[in-house]
């Protein structure tokens, strides 16, 4: 099977390199073993909220240069901040054009709330989610909380704990919605997903509605959990037109309802735009020729392989197996690409649960244009993005999504000015 591009991985990072080239009238196909964290994320995308010695930013654009003094093997640095301030201005607009509506600049950090109900800063929110402006300050003074019952991966007490800090009373409303009794039969089925399902279907959503504008009072705004819009991205907008008021959506445990809508919404303009998407197949190994990628395999095509003009591996961290930790040493799978770690494994904790995890830095080495590293030579037509590079601590750091989007901005830029 032939194509001018193939991308290992179809998370946040493979999808939006997989968009770019295909608008571009490459033919690519995506190969993905299964969920990305998209599916488990917050609904919200960091660019660089702290240094890694620990300063916060509030500035990621003014930041990078200071980034570069600190962290030599970035991905940011590697772009420098020139390419940085540009492919973040290209990715704001990148997500508005494919119809992921966010709000935030990489001018200035917002903030998002936690599960828990603190505030983050961060780079981009979803439009429909709660945002404030400072750490300890949002934009009401009064919010009806309404959550259904029996759904416990929402945690209201925390979060009108937290408000009341910085000043906000919040009312709290239970809805004991009957469309959702076979699920509360079971309590391992009452997952935000699961529950956004029931939601989906036009005559939940408007019962659901007529029992929030009885109940919401005079607060300014509605807030509710994630657990609305799975599949129809209008959710809050109809909620809030046959309700009256402003809806905000507030994040849940894990799984991410607004994140995995993300991903659909990526998938969705990929083949859109005549991309291939296959999912449920894993890469297991490569061959080379001429310091070249020639063929690629997988699990489900056996000994039919895959070649393309290039490659772009984009197989996530340690959660998404991108990287695998064993007893001895941290590798890369399919290629056997050259990964930054330290030999000796007790540096790669720090027995402080807190502090700065040594293995969260590691990954895949490249050379300044993100091309994989083999034995220290650059592979010509191998291009590395996303969670999987060496060099940043996307917890620590708060960069994690930018990191993937700006890196898969670049590659396939490198891609199409070949
Ligand atoms: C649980 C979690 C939550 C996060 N939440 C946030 C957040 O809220 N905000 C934020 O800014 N950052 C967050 N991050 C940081 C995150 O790394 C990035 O935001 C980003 O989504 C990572 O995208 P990616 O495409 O690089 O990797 P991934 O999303 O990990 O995608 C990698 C994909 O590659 C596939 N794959 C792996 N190996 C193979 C193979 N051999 N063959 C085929 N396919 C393969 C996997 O199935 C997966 O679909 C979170 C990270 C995690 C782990």
């Amino acid at each position: 099977m032939k194509f001018d591009t193939i991308i290992i991985g179809g998370g946040l990072s493979g999808l939006i390199s997989g968009i770019r080239l295909s608008k571009q009238g490459q033919r690519c196909a995506i190969i993905s073993s299964g969920q990305s964290a998209l599916h488990f994320s917050s609904g919200s995308f960091d660019l660089l909220n702290t240094l890694p010695d620990g300063n916060s930013v509030n500035n990621p654009i003014e930041a990078i240069e200071e980034l570069a003094k600190q962290a030599p093997t970035h991905p940011y640095t590697k772009l420098g901040s020139n390419k940085f301030s540009q492919l973040a201005k290209e990715a704001e607009n990148f997500l508005k054009e494919v119809g992921i509506s966010v709000k935030g600049d990489a001018r200035k950090n917002h903030f998002r709330m936690t599960p828990m109900g603190t505030l983050k800063p961060t780079w981009l929110t979803l439009e429909d989610h709660m945002q404030g402006e400072n750490a300890d300050r949002i934009s009401w003074k009064k919010i009806s909380i309404f959550n259904v019952t029996g759904f416990l991966d929402f945690y209201t007490q925390f979060i009108v704990d937290e408000l009341a800090k910085i000043g906000t009373t919040c009312t709290t409303h239970l809805i004991n919605f009957p469309a959702l009794e076979h699920l509360r039969k079971n309590p391992t089925e009452m997952r935000s997903v699961n529950i956004a399902r029931v939601f989906d279907n036009q005559e939940n959503l408007d019962e659901f509605a007529r029992q929030i504008k009885a109940e919401n009072g005079d607060c300014e705004i509605i807030a509710l959990p994630a657990i609305v819009g799975l599949s129809r991205k209008d959710a809050v907008t109809y909620l809030q037109k046959e309700i009256g008021k402003p809806i905000c959506l507030l994040p849940t445990l894990p799984p991410s309802v607004p994140g995995i809508q993300v991903q659909q919404q990526l998938r969705a303009r990929f083949q859109e735009a005549g991309g291939v998407f296959m999912l449920g197949d894993i890469v297991i190994r490569a061959e080379k020729e001429d310091n070249r990628i020639s063929r690629i395999y997988t699990n489900n095509h056996g000994d039919i392989p895959f070649s393309g003009k290039n490659v772009i591996l984009a197989t996530g961290s340690y959660f998404s197996q991108g990287l695998i930790a064993d007893t001895e040493r941290v590798y890369e799978p399919i290629f056997d690409l050259d990964v930054t770690f330290s030999s000796n494994r007790e540096q790669w904790y720090d027995r402080n649960a807190f502090a700065a995890q040594p293995y969260q830095t590691f990954g895949v080495r490249t050379d300044k244009d993100f091309r994989g590293l083999y034995k220290g030579e650059a592979i010509e037509n191998l291009y590395i993005s996303g969670a999987i590079l060496e060099g940043f601590n996307a917890i620590k750091e708060g960069c994690g999504a930018g990191v993937s989007i700006l890196s898969a901005l670049y590659v396939a830029d490198r891609i199409s000015s070949k």
